[in-house]
Parts: structure tokens; C-alpha cells; sequence
């Protein structure tokens, strides 16, 4: 049974039902619904937890933990969590845990372009709508096969860099040597093969690091692997089916969905685990350009994004690369059953005084932060309402009865504007003209009709707003 099917009723039953509010709520019925939509976590029912409850408990831990493991990587502030997925699709619940996206360095670069890089990957930083769009991890890669080297640039990377790890070797002497320095901040190891996976299951239990099983186009094998893999002991597994390009793309495709799909739908524990792709093969034997091979790397990433991949290796750190893909990443895995909201309210832009002009936008977070980001960008000091439209852009809006005169006129009361500004004008958006009569009309401000794209703002402010005050 996939968790979006999960009967509240069935949860309830179980819980202590004495509706003690300690876990924050009105009532155990209203914790429950909460709990199967993922909105608190089982461990808020503290009564759950006394001794006395612990079969309970228990039950409904089996009962609601993700069909996918969820695995941490790294430790502390930065630890990335991956996997913990309970539906194919996002529609049916949501997601939980962005794909995680790690840069590779190698041991063959030297000490500065290594050092160089480390800096990049952690620097990279876009904010999107309200979120920070960032890189999670590296993946240091031995390419020398050379332990001492490798050590060596582990040593480096721990002085440098806060982002978790991925140890990526496939020969157990290179992997102990990076354990050894940085074995105690969980990296991720890459990867137990049919051929070296009782070394590096040992290396996985002796440091407490999650595991990767590899077994490249091959999922009775990868099964294999991971049935033997958990009898010895390793719990915490990450499954890498293969990536491959070319004429082998159908096959990484189809090899991920079987394996989300069997995991989620069919209940198969075996690769109930998080997936990992490496786009970065596509720079890996192949001669083309390293533009194309950029492109190449990138819409491989972004089907893999979408074809259920937990974390990802790549290579390109170019802007035009990694920012459609973190944006991509950040679009599917918002909630689709709240809007993409920002709070209501007045915002204050540089240091406005009561001549200063007033705006209002929508609550929709895309609207909002763009309208936003042109207001800074011209060095406005200025006023922005942000109205209640239930998370709608201004035209649907408008179109669908969400942002009406009254609403406006409402927010204007409830802001005390008349106590911000003194001159009782406010500009609204230009796709808003249709309904300036009937705000002038409920509100009792005078109505300034602005530019139709929040681009225009800075300049209808410079030209129009004195004007409009010496009037
Ligand atoms: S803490 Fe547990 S028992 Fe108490 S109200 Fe919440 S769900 Fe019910």
C-alpha cells in the first residue's frame, strides 16, 4: 500500500487518543491527519513514546515509514538527507528531500585548481522565489588510484571545504585512506561492486558510512548485492543502476523507474533505497566539445531529476547548467497542496518617509519576489502591500474573484496605510487597470495605475511619482 493510501482512521486506532494536546494539536484526530500528510512528525506524540506505548509506537512507525530509506550523508548543519519517498509521484503526497547534487574534484588536480574548485562548488548561491538555490556535496574521485594521493587531497578538502562527501573509488585501500581523515563525518561511499563489496562493507560498518551498491545495468544483480550487503550488516544503502548515454539512455531510464516503481508500488524492500545517478559520465570516454559535453551532462541530470534520482555526481559547474537544474529541482519538490506563497502584509523597501510611493502586489511568491527584485534593483524607497490572493498571480487573480476592490481596500485598513503615507495614493500593477475605478470606490485612495510589468517600476517611479505628487 503506497502511504498516500494510508487510512487516517487505521492511524488513529492506534495512537493514545487521551487528546492531551501535547504534541501541539486540538486533538489526536487532528494529529493524525497531519501525521499521514507528512506535516508533523510520530515522535510529537509524546505519550507515544513512554514505555508503556511502545508497541504502539512501533506499529505505527512500520506503518509510516517511507517505502524509501531515507539516508543521511554528512553530519551537523549541513547533512544532506536523501531518499525517504513515499509516492511515485509528487501529486499523490509530495516530495521530501531535494535530489542532491554533488560536483566532483579529483585527486589528480593540483592543490590550488582543487582548492579553486572546492571554494566554487561551495559558493555557488541563487535565490529563487524566496528559496537558496545551492550545490549539496563533492564527490572527490580518485583518478590517480594512488591512496597517498588521494589521502592527501582528502586532507585538503577537510581543511576547506563544510559541504558532506562522496569517497569515490572502487578499490577499498583508496576509500580506508579518505575514511581514515574523514571517516567520522559520514561521508557517502562509492561504491561496493560484485567484486570488492565485503572491504567495503567493512569499511561502511567500522566508520557508520552509508554505502553505494553499483551494478551497471544489472538490477538482478544490484538486488543481489543489496540482499547479501544487508544479512552482513550494512543498512544505510544507496543503489547506482549505471548512467549511461548515448544509445544506453533508455536503458538508465528504464532501470530508475523499475526501481522507484517496484520500490513504492510492489513494496520491494530490496531497493526500497535512494537512487544515484552520474551524469558526469557523459565526460567520461567521449570526445565532444566541452560546451556540448555541458549540454549533454545537463538534460541528462534533468531526466534523472525527474526519473526519480536522489543525488547526482556531475561535473559542470557552469551557471547556465547548474541553474535550471537547482531551479527545476526546487520547482518539483514544493508541496503541490499549498500555493507557493509569501506572508501578507506591508514590506518596506530602502528608507521611505510618509511622501514615499505605495504599491501593491500579489501574495503569488513568484509575482512577489519579482516585483521585489525590480524595487531593489532601481534603489527605490518605497512602500509594497502584499495582498492576500491565496497564493495567486495578480491576472488569475483579478480573473478569478481572489483580488477584488474590497480585498484591496481591506488590506489598506487592516495596514493602517494612512498612517505610513500622507498623500492617499496608491500605485497598482497595470494589470490590475480593470478594477481601479472599484478600488478607488472602496477604498477612498486615489488610484495610480502603474506599469504592466514590474520592470518598468523604477522609471514610472523616477518620471511619474513626482509629478503625480506636485499635482
Ligand atoms: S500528544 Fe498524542 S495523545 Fe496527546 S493529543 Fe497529541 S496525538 Fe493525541
Amino acid at each position: 500500500m503506497s502511504k498516500s493510501q494510508i487510512s487516517p482512521i487505521e492511524v488513529y486506532k492506534i495512537l493514545p487518543r487521551t487528546n492531551c494536546k501535547e504534541c501541539g494539536e486540538e486533538n489526536c484526530m487532528a494529529f493524525t491527519t497531519k501525521l499521514v500528510n507528512k506535516e508533523i512528525r510520530l515522535d510529537q506524540c509524546t505519550p507515544l513514546l513512554d514505555e508503556k506505548n511502545k508497541s504502539a509506537y512501533l506499529k505505527l512507525w512500520k506503518m509510516l515509514k517511507p517505502q524509501v530509506k531515507e539516508v543521511s550523508i554528512g553530519t551537523g548543519d549541513r547533512t544532506v538527507k536523501i531518499g525517504g519517498k513515499d509516492v511515485l509521484y509528487r501529486h499523490e503526497l509530495t516530495y521530501v528531500n531535494p535530489t542532491a547534487i554533488a560536483l566532483d574534484v579529483t585527486d589528480s588536480m593540483n592543490e590550488e585548481e582543487f582548492k579553486e574548485r572546492l571554494q566554487n562548488i561551495e559558493n555557488f548561491y541563487f535565490s529563487y522565489i524566496g528559496h537558496d538555490l545551492t550545490l549539496d556535496m563533492v564527490a572527490i574521485r580518485s583518478t590517480s588510484n594512488d591512496p597517498q594521493k588521494f589521502q592527501s587531497m582528502i586532507k585538503i578538502f577537510a581543511e576547506t571545504s563544510s559541504l558532506p562527501a562522496i569517497l569515490c573509488s572502487f578499490d577499498p585501500e583508496i576509500i580506508r585512506n579518505g575514511l581514515v581523515l574523514i571517516g567520522k563525518d559520514r561521508p557517502l561511499i562509492y561504491a561496493a561492486t560484485k567484486d570488492n563489496w565485503k572491504e567495503m562493507a567493512d569499511l561502511a560498518i567500522m566508520y557508520n558510512c552509508p554505502l553505494t551498491v553499483y551494478a551497471p545495468n544489472d538490477l538482478d544483480l544490484l538486488k543481489s548485492l543489496v540482499r547479501t550487503l544487508l544479512e552482513y550488516g550494512v543498512e544505510d544503502l544507496v543503489l547506482d543502476p549505471g548512467t549511461f548515454t548515448d544509445e544506453g539512455l533508455a536503458d538508465t531510464l528504464n532501470n530508475f523507474t523499475m526501481l522507484r516503481k517496484a520500490a513504492i508500488k510492489e513494496n520491494d524492500e530490496l531497493v526500497g533505497f535512494p537512487l544515484l545517478g552520474v551524469p558526469l559520465t557523459v565526460w567520461i570516454d567521449h570526445e565532444a566539445a566541452p560546451e556540448v559535453a555541458i549540454w549533454n551532462e545537463t538534460w541528462l541530470a534533468s531526466m534523472l531529476i525527474t526519473r526519480f534520482a536522489d543525488v547526482l555526481i556531475m561535473h559542470s559547474l557552469d551557471g547556465w547548467s547548474q541553474l535550471p537544474l537547482t531551479i527545476l529541482r526546487n520547482n518539483l519538490y514544493t508541496d503541490p497542496r499549498k500555493p507557493v506563497a509569501v506572508e501578507a502584509g506591508f514590506k518596506t523597501f530602502g528608507e521611505p518617509n510618509d511622501m514615499s510611493p505605495l504599491l501593491f502586489t500579489t501574495n503569488f511568491a513568484l509575482t512577489y519576489y519579482t516585483v521585489a527584485a525590480d524595487i531593489e534593483a532601481g534603489g527605490i524607497d518605497c512602500y509594497l502591500m502584499v495582498v492576500d490572493t491565496e497564493g495567486l498571480s495578480l491576472e488569475s487573480a483579478v480573473a478569478g474573484r481572489k483580488l477584488t476592490a474590497d480585498k484591496v481596500g481591506e488590506a489598506l485598513k487592516e495596514g493602517k496605510a494612512e498612517e505610513l503615507v500622507k498623500h492617499k495614493m496608491l500605485i497598482i500593477p497595470g494589470r490590475a487597470a480593470r478594477i481601479s475605478g472599484e478600488i478607488e470606490e472602496a477604498s477612498g485612495w486615489n488610484v495610480i495605475v502603474g506599469p504592466m510589468d514590474s520592470s518598468g517600476i523604477p522609471k514610472f517611479v523616477q518620471v511619474e511619482w513626482p509629478k503625480k505628487l506636485n499635482e
